[in-house]
């Protein structure tokens, strides 16, 4: 049939993706989307490259299962997947097939949504400052949801999208705890909320909502209840101000999917019971997670293009760095896992349990900063074996430059649906 997906494919199309994921969405996987195991499907397209070249490997498995875990964690809350974490369209037509909405951020981002038939109406346009372009294209397709934190966002808002329904984005005190405070450049303080709240209404605004975003992985649950706590003052000041009821509760993004996640999920739905009490049926409650489902959807595979040996150390170069898809990793090296991959006709020759070596790892920039995995231990690797570098799904390509002429964006994904996951 068209929309199957072979085993050693050549790069997915989002529409191959879009079929694939209708036939996944619900509890029957049909047996001709390929279910090999990660390594098998990995060998199976080095095996079929014509020069050893980087890839992306999308497991559909992994997301469909994250969508599950999500909405049997946080049945009450309809997930906008941020999209700025990762833009890869295979991976967004997957999400727009499994019902997710999208957080988005520029007009390039609208785009690439609305690309994937997915409803204006499933979009916020959750940059509190946006560019008057960016805006007025906003208004044009009816992107009607956009978040503010300023007065001056008000009077853009009115003059070139007089229509939109505004969520004032709160800053939330208590976010140290994860890895990327976003405290200190969004988010109206709590002595400016009853302000902007009572500006945007006298100029004609409809304010649905309040919006807060923890931080990039908060560590904490007690942030999205302090966070909620924050959101329902605002809540009272708009019934003080006599202002239309909101009913939107946006709490942004900062979920992981580890273990925590289930505590956080439980935190936020107990403070939404004790915060949000009388208003359970006509509260629209809304999250923007980027990180828990892009992260460990992707795994990168690099092929070794270059070998140094002193003494004891070994030093490799592959052809993707922190200019690229290990930019933000650089900083964040907790999610990543790499482990190597023989080339097959090394196989023979290797020990099961071979010696390992203290090995750095080398981007292929002429910047000495550009170190992928600084001494960590790995055995001997070839010129064209390959590392295989896990969790790769946040921030990676949605954040990579050119820098050097290494054009990231041109590195293929190729779709698989693990058994692991059936
Ligand atoms: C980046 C961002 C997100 C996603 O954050 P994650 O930590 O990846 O979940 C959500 N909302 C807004 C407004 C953002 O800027």
């Amino acid at each position: 049939m068209a929309f199957i997906i072979p085993s050693i494919a050549s790069p997915i199309s989002s529409l191959q993706v879009k079929l694939a994921a209708s036939q996944v969405k619900g509890a029957h996987i049909p047996h001709d989307i390929p279910r090999l195991e990660l390594t098998t499907f990995i060998r199976s397209i080095i095996s079929n490259q014509e020069d050893p070249k980087p890839f992306y490997v999308l497991d559909l498995g992994v997301l469909v299962n994250l969508m599950e875990k999500w909405n049997h964690c946080l049945p009450n809350i309809r997930p906008f997947f941020a999209v700025k974490c990762n833009n890869e369209p295979a991976f967004l037509a997957a999400m727009a097939t499994l019902g997710a909405g999208f957080d988005c951020a520029s007009k390039a981002e609208i785009e690439a949504v609305l690309s994937h038939g997915v409803s204006p109406s499933k979009i916020v346009y959750a940059n509190p400052c946006k560019g008057e372009y960016h805006l007025k294209h906003a208004a044009s397709v009816g992107v009607n949801l956009a978040t503010f934190d300023s007065m001056d966002e008000v009077t853009k808002l009115r003059r070139f999208h007089p229509k939109c329904s505004l969520l004032l984005r709160i800053a939330v005190s208590n976010d140290k705890s994860s890895w990327r405070a976003l405290g200190t450049k969004f988010g109206a303080l709590p002595e400016e909320v009853a302000p902007l709240l009572r500006h945007a209404h006298r100029a004609g605004s409809t304010v649905v909502g309040i919006s807060f975003h923890v931080g990039s992985k908060a560590s904490e649950s007690k942030v999205y209840r302090g966070a909620i706590a924050a959101a329902r003052a605002a809540f009272d000041v708009a019934d003080e101000l006599e202002m239309p009821k909101m009913h939107v509760l946006d709490i942004g993004g900062g979920f992981k999917a580890n273990p925590l996640f289930d505590e956080i999920a439980e935190t936020i739905n107990d403070a939404i019971k004790d915060y949000f009490p009388e208003s359970h049926d006509d509260l629209d409650v809304i999250a923007e997670p980027g990180r828990f489902f892009a992260e460990t959807a992707f795994t990168m595979v690099a092929n070794v293009m270059g070998k140094r040996v002193r003494g004891e150390k070994r030093e490799y170069w592959i052809s993707d760095g922190i200019y690229g898809s290990f930019n933000l990793p650089a900083y964040d090296r907790s999610s990543m896992i790499v482990s190597p991959l023989h080339h097959s006709h090394h196989l023979h020759t290797h020990n099961p349990v071979p010696a390992t070596y203290p090995s750095t790892v080398f981007g292929p920039t002429c910047d000495s900063l550009d170190t992928v995995v600084d001494d960590c231990k790995l055995p001997e690797l070839e010129l064209n074996d390959f590392l295989v570098f896990h969790n790769m799904g946040a921030y990676t390509t949605s954040a990579a430059t050119n820098f050097n002429g290494f054009n990231i964006s041109a590195i293929p994904t190729y779709l698989t649906f693990t058994s692991a996951n059936s």
